[in-house]
């Protein structure tokens, strides 16, 4: 009998039939893995808390011919909040499927891990909005896709006054690269600013980050192209969240 052992969030769990749950797991030793829990759906399973979506749990997995399946498993941190309000739902769901639309099944990415674990703790304590942004573009980094903010990403040149933003052309660009690119936009300097800090500080920082209204909905917009750009699709709660849920 084989068995591992792997620390992992649950992204999606899915009904199968016969109280049975698939469940799409991303875990620390081994990137993002699927795997079946049988039973877990009945009353009268112990399991059945530490399966559900967005929790940390301790899992011991035993390989299948197809599936593998869990043979045991305890939670490490349950963050209940998270399924308390449809807020609260609504980015733990984004965040869970934009892990989800990033990676690859079986590909180890322990960083991205980290901030997933990081960003979904946090939560708790507010600032959702500036969590995720953050989220957003600290996971599109880990995963390759690093927009360039500190130089032209057109020519590599220092960047004078007017800036401009392309999904497409890679992050900020001068006004002679802009000119070819029929997806740049104006941005300001404040708002590249706030981009930088929202790459660069550690999530347990953020909440020193002051940002306007104004700077945010700019900030959600273009970081909303750039991953629609990256991931060639919208994203379901993505558009969920821009409709229904007010800034928290
Ligand atoms: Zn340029």
């Amino acid at each position: 009998m084989k068995l591992y052992q792997v620390d992992a969030i649950v992204l999606r769990s899915i009904e199968c039939g016969k109280g049975d749950k698939l469940l799409l797991l991303f875990s620390r030793q081994l990137g993002r893995i699927k795997v079946i829990a049988h039973g877990v759906s009945k009353p009268s399973s112990r399991k059945r808390g530490f399966v559900q979506p967005f929790t940390y749990s301790r899992f011991l997995i035993r390989r299948g011919r197809e599936l593998d399946s869990v043979s045991q498993c305890e939670g490490i941190a349950m963050f209940p909040f998270l399924r308390q309000s449809l807020a609260m739902i609504s980015y733990a769901s984004y965040l869970a499927e934009l892990t989800l639309a990033l990676t690859l099944e079986g590909e180890r990415n322990r960083p991205l891990f980290q901030l997933i674990l990081e960003t979904m703790r946090l939560l708790e304590a507010g600032e959702a909005e500036i969590l995720t942004r953050s989220f957003e573009i600290k996971a599109v980094s880990l995963v390759g896709y690093r927009p360039v903010l500190d130089i032209c990403a057109g020519c590599g040149q220092d960047l004078a006054s007017e800036l401009f933003f392309s999904a497409c052309g890679g992050g900020i660009l001068c006004k002679a690269c802009s000119l070819g690119d029929q997806q740049a936009s104006p941005i300001n300097r404040g708002v590249v600013g706030t981009l930088k800090a929202l790459l660069n500080l550690p999530q347990e920082r953020l909440h020193q980050l002051k940002v306007s209204p104004s700077f945010k909905r700019q900030i959600r917009t273009l970081l909303s192209k750039y991953l629609k750009y990256y991931l060639e699709r919208d994203l379901k709660s993505a558009s969920f969240i821009d409709e229904f849920i007010e800034d928290i």
